[in-house]
C-alpha cells in the first residue's frame, strides 16, 4: 500500500531494498542467528545495495539525504534483520551530525568513507546517570592547547563495538545545562578510550559502554561550535526519530504476515482459526494499526524531505505511536500462535523481544509525549495570542 504517493524513484528504491532484504539479507540473518556481532557479510550486502548512500549528500558520493528512503529501508530491513536495520540507523546517527555541522575537512575526511561503508559509525550520548535527561551528562571535554581531553563514561551505545568511529557529546562548560555540551568525532582505537561489551539485551544488539580516560582528541575533532552539541544531537534525532517508527512498522508487518499464514493453516474445532472472529478481528486490528503508523511515519518523513525546518512534533508522534503499536501488534501475533508463540526459536517470539527495544531508545515513549504536549500547548498559546 502506498502513502503520500511515493515518487517513481522511491517506488523503484522500495522494490530494490525489498529484494535486497528478502533475497540476500534474510538468509544471512538466519545463518548468523542471534549474535550480537555485526557480520561483515551483512554489511557488504548493504554496501552493494547502496543503502548507506541515502544518508549522505551527493557531493560526498551519496544519493542525497532522504528521510522517506530511510524509512522505506528501515521498514524493509527490520522485517528480516535487526542487525541490518540498526547498522543503517547508526550510520545515520553517527554520520548525520557530520553532514549537519562538519567543517569541509571533516566532511571530506569522513563522509565518502561512510557512504562506501569503509567506516561504520555510532552515536554516544547516553551515560550511566543521564539518559532522558541529556542536560545531566557529566562526561567532560577540557581544552588543553590544540587538544580536548575527554573523561567520562557512555552507556548503551549501539554498534559501538563494531563501529570504526562515532560522535560523542560531553560537557565543555559547567553549570550551563544543555548549553554547555559539545560534540566530538572520535575514532575507535584512540588512546584513552576503552570499549567494553558488558551489556546483553533481550534482543540481539551490539551494545557497549565507552570509557574516556584522559582521551586526547585533536581540536579539529570538535564538531560545530563549542557548546553547540545539544542542538546537533537534537537536529540529528529530527531525521532519525521517525525512522525508528518505520523500523517498528517493519517488525509489526512481519508479525502480521506470520499471523495471517499461521491462522489460515492452524485448525481448531474443525476449521482454520482465522475463521473465528476472535482471531480475524485481531488481524484486522493489527493491519489497521500498522497503516495508521505508516501515515504518521511517512507524513513526518515527507515533511522533512520537503525542507520543513522543525518537524519535532510530527517526528515524536510517529515514533511514539509506531513503536507502541508494534508492541500491541506483536503481542496479538504471539497470542494467535498459541504455545508456539512463546517458544524460543520461533520468529514471532523473537519479534516480540525485538519490538520492545524501540520504545526505549532515541527518547522513551514518555519523553515523546512530553515533547508532543509541549508543542501543542505552545501552539495553543500562539493561536490564543493571534486571536487577541
Ligand atoms: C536498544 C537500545 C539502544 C540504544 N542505543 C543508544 C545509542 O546508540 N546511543 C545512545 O547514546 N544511547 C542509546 N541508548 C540509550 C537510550 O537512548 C536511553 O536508554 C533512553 O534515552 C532512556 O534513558 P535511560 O535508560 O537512562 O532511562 P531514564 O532516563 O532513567 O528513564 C527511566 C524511565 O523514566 C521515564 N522518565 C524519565 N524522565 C521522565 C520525565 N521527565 N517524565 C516522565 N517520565 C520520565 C522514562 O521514560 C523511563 O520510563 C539505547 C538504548 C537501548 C535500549
Amino acid at each position: 500500500m502506498e502513502f503520500f504517493a511515493f515518487t517513481d524513484e522511491e517506488k523503484v528504491f522500495k522494490g530494490k531494498v525489498r529484494r535486497c532484504a528478502r533475497e540476500r539479507i534474510k538468509p544471512l540473518a538466519q545463518k548468523y542467528g542471534e549474535t550480537d556481532d555485526v557480520p561483515q557479510e551483512i554489511v557488504d550486502v548493504m554496501i552493494e545495495g547502496g543503502l548507506f548512500r541515502i544518508l549522505f549528500p551527493k557531493e560526498y558520493g551519496g544519493d542525497g539525504v532522504s528521510a522517506v528512503k530511510l524509512c522505506i529501508a528501515r521498514e524493509e530491513l527490520a522485517q528480516v534483520s535487526l542487525i541490518a536495520d540498526v547498522t543503517l540507523a547508526m550510520q545515520g546517527l553517527g554520520g548525520y551530525p557530520v553532514v549537519l555541522a562538519g567543517t569541509q575537512e571533516q566532511k571530506k575526511k569522513y563522509l565518502p568513507k561512510l557512504v562506501r561503508g569503509d567506516l561504520l559509525s555510532t552515536y554516544a550520548l547516553t551515560e550511566p546517570a543521564a539518559g532522558s535527561d541529556v542536560a545531566g551528562i557529566v562526561a567532560t571535554g577540557v581544552k588543553k592547547g590544540n587538544q580536548y581531553v575527554l573523561n567520562g563514561k557512555k552507556r548503551f551505545i549501539s554498534n559501538g563495538f563494531r563501529a570504526d568511529m562515532g560522535v560523542t557529546f560531553v560537557k565543555t562548560k559547567e553549570d550551563m545545562g544543555n548549553k554547555g555540551i559539545s560534540a566530538f568525532i572520535y575514532e575507535n582505537g584512540v588512546e584513552g578510550l576503552r570499549v567494553s561489551r558488558r551489556l546483553k539485551l533481550m534482543a540481539l544488539h551490539d551494545i557497549v559502554e565507552l570509557e574516556f580516560k584522559n582521551c586526547r582528541l585533536p581540536a579539529e575533532n570538535l564538531l560545530g561550535e563549542e557548546n553547540d552539541g545539544f542542538k546537533i544531537a537534537m537536529r540529528t534525532l529530527d531525521l532519525l526519530r521517525m525512522s525508528v517508527g518505520a523500523a517498528s512498522i517493519g517488525t509489526a508487518q512481519a508479525a502480521l504476515d506470520l499471523s495471517i499464514e499461521f491462522s489460515s493453516q492452524r485448525r481448531a474445532f474443525g476449521q482454520p482459526i482465522s475463521n473465528y472472529q476472535a482471531i480475524s478481528f485481531k488481524l484486522a486490528e493489527m493491519a489497521t494499526e500498522i497503516d495508521a503508523a505508516r501515515l504518521l511515519v511517512y507524513r513526518a518523513a515527507d515533511l522533512k524531505d520537503k525542507g520543513i525546518e522543525r518537524i519535532t512534533k510530527e517526528s515524536s508522534m510517529a515514533k511514539y505511536y509506531a513503536t507502541e503499536m508494534a508492541g500491541r501488534v506483536v503481542d496479538k501475533a504471539v497470542q494467535i500462535h498459541g504455545a508456539l508463540g512463546v517458544t524460543c526459536g520461533m520468529d514471532v517470539e523473537r519479534l516480540f523481544r525485538e519490538a520492545r527495544l524501540p520504545r526505549v531508545y532515541e527518547g522513551t515513549t514518555e519523553i515523546q509525549k512530553l515533547v508532543i504536549a509541549n508543542m501543542i500547548l505552545k501552539e495553543a498559546k500562539m493561536t490564543e495570542k493571534k486571536q487577541l
